[in-house]
């Protein structure tokens, strides 16, 4: 190794923003063959989960791609995909709490301008959010949308107040996402369910193409920092008071559009699709879903 190696290694280690595991593993973080601009992605060498090297500096101006009216709302071609799976969603969640029809109240953590919100809404749920960024927060009120401005645990919600709370893409934000679970543990009802959706850091996809799937990546996708796998997500949740009702995964991806040529990509989705299903089966898919429920005191 260089001497500007070891200084920039040094740098790096000192500022890092992330220095144990987020799942509150007392063990050794390690580092992987999975070089991102950071540094290589380092791993719990107890719970597997996969954890950036970036910078609470870096960290904070990559989330700044949040902070826009659209905020995460889906665009005319990914406008079907997510009615699809708002519905099935919705569904599922309906089923886990056994909603009667009208009147279960739902809150979204991290709505950003109210996509999921508005879906499970016209499901016949009560729906609230919360979202941090400004911008994004205004658009949904400005739908008819009840959104708190801020973090969950500013907003202060009285205990036991929703039947469902929804986690989507958030949670491979936080460095510490222990004191969120346990937020919205007190405020789900008795039985209440959480949803969490997230990246699988187990998956085919990471095995497969590692620093290539663009989901690891701050460029692509501000603020990933934290990549879970269902071991590792089932330990936070039994730590946090919830029990894991069901974690389904899906999706595999081998190769990105814009740095493999058309003819490679065409033919490495196919192969992807092929292999879509067994990873569903074994559980290696790239994005998991994940239903916990709150035992009962
Ligand atoms: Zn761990």
């Amino acid at each position: 190794m260089s001497s500007d190696e070891t200084v920039h290694g040094e740098a790096v280690a000192a500022n890092r923003l992330i220095e144990r595991c987020p799942v509150g593993c007392q063990s050794d973080l390690v580092e992987t063959s999975i070089v991102l601009p950071e540094g290589p992605l380092r791993r719990c060498s107890l719970c597997w989960q996969l954890v950036s090297q970036i910078t609470a500096q870096d960290f904070a101006a990559s989330m700044q791609e949040f902070n826009t009216p659209r905020g995460t709302l889906p665009t005319q071609r990914t406008q079907r995909r997510h009615d699809v799976r708002a519905a099935r969603l919705c569904k599922t969640l309906s089923a886990l709490i056994r909603a009667k029809s009208g009147g279960a109240r739902l809150l979204d953590i991290g709505c950003s301008s109210g996509a999921l919100l508005g879906s499970a809404k016209r499901h016949g749920f009560e729906v609230e959010g919360v979202e941090p960024a400004a911008q994004a927060a205004e658009h949904a009120r400005s739908t008819g949308l009840t959104v708190f401005h801020g973090y969950l645990q500013d907003a202060c919600y009285p205990a036991a107040s929703f039947d469902a709370v929804t986690l989507m893409e958030v949670i491979e934000h936080l460095p510490d996402p222990q004191a969120l679970l346990k937020e919205a543990w007190r405020i789900l009802k008795p039985n209440g369910v959480l949803v969490v959706g997230t990246g699988n850091g187990a998956s085919w996809t990471v095995r497969l193409v590692g620093a290539g799937w663009g989901y690891l990546h701050v460029a692509q996708h501000g603020g990933h920092i934290s990549f879970f796998n269902p071991d590792s997500l089932r330990s936070l949740a039994t730590q946090c008071g919830f029990s894991v009702e069901r974690i389904e995964t899906r999706r595999v991806s081998l190769a990105d559009k814009q740095q493999a040529g058309r003819a490679v990509y065409g033919v490495l989705k196919v192969v992807a699709e092929l292999m879509a299903l067994p990873a569903r089966w074994c559980g290696k898919g790239h994005d998991m879903l994940v239903f916990l429920r709150k035992a009962p005191a």
